[in-house]
């Protein structure tokens, strides 16, 4: 039943038509507790209140199927809006974006337009750029992608999943680039033809991943809910003495919160990811798959009040 329902959520999170009423709407259906509001003010003050509690943040601009230049370049001035708040109110955070939004289905130079747009202001102002991994049709591009940049900015970094069977050797080869990555179990529907079915394999990959990065001396966001995976991490650091400034813990924002703030209690560094934006409706979706558990609470936002 609960893989049903993950599948059903994870179907749901592609359907255009969705995205763009949930767009014409506004945040419904308990997604506020995902979702840190529609504008950059609202995301700032969010951002304020975690870092008043110890945690840094990284900022997610919402943001997925673009139909149009013109939407790629408006996503990018978004993107370059909230990295100028983040300095102005000086701020700890980061930006997270997807490509797509930037306009990866439409052209690559569209892409690298954008990106160089957004990198330019964010080494200006000081402040590090993520790119997120979407699904496996995009990761060989996008890490492409995240390569030609680095090459030209040190603000840089992005994503490995590890659900891919490729993944191993996407740590391998990026290696050479001194990336600073973070490190997920994956939140697309995949085939088996490229994705390990079977999570226990999913998580045994991610430690496998946390081990290699951390030992080939890169900065590596271990970020995930999972206690067996932070627990994996604070011994495997431990073991090696590997300093605490080499690692951080990211989760995302809503989302086991009391477990967010004993690692600060700890003195881990922590980082919440922190999506606003009006196109919230895919990731209010993923996170549904995640947990259908949630829908509980989804049902009580929508039939409640
Ligand atoms: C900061 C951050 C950035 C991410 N960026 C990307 C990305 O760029 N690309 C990508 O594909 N994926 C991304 N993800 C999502 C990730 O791939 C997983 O889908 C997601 O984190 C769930 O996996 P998990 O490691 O938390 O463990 P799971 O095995 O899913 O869960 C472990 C435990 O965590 C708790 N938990 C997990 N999810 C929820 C929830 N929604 N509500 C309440 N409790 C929950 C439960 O107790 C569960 O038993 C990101 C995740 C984080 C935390």
């Amino acid at each position: 039943m609960e893989q049903l329902l993950r599948n059903f959520f994870l179907f749901l999170s592609k359907n255009r038509f969705f995205t763009k009423l949930a767009k014409r709407y506004g945040l419904r259906f308990g997604a506020g507790r995902f979702v840190a509001g529609e504008t950059v003010p609202a995301a700032v003050e969010t951002i304020k209140e975690l870092n008043g509690q110890g945690m840094s943040v990284t900022i997610d601009h919402l943001g997925e199927f673009i139909d149009s230049e013109k939407e790629a370049r408006e996503a990018a001035d978004g993107c370059i809006e909230a990295i100028k708040a983040i300095a102005e109110n000086e701020l700890d955070s980061q930006l997270s974006l997807k490509l797509t939004s930037m306009g990866l289905d439409i052209s690559d130079e569209l892409v690298i337009e954008n990106m160089r747009r957004i990198l330019d202001v964010a080494e200006e102002k000081d402040v590090f750029v993520t790119i997120d991994m979407e699904d496996h049709e995009r990761c060989g591009k996008t890490l492409d992608i995240f390569k030609t940049l680095r090459a030209d900015y040190e603000h840089i970094g992005t994503v490995l999943q590890s659900y891919l069977y490729r993944t191993v050797e996407d740590i391998q080869e990026l290696d050479q680039y001194n990336p600073n990555l973070r490190l997920v179990k994956g939140a697309y529907k995949e085939s088996p033809k490229v994705a390990f079915p079977d999570k226990k394999d999913v998580d045994e990959n991610l430690k496998k991943m946390i081990k290699m990065h951390l030992m080939n001396g890169n900065y590596t966001a271990v970020a995930s809910h999972d206690d067996a995976i932070i627990e994996y991490t604070k011994e495997l650091v431990k073991d090696k003495g590997i300093s605490k400034d080499q690692f951080e813990f990211q989760m995302l924002y809503g989302i086991r919160v009391d477990r967010q703030k004993e690692l600060v209690e700890e003195g881990y560094k922590m980082r919440v990811y922190v999506p606003y934006g009006n196109d919230w409706y895919g990731y209010f979706m993923r996170r549904l798959a995640e947990r259908p558990a949630n829908v509980a609470f989804v049902l009580k936002g929508v039939f409640g009040k």
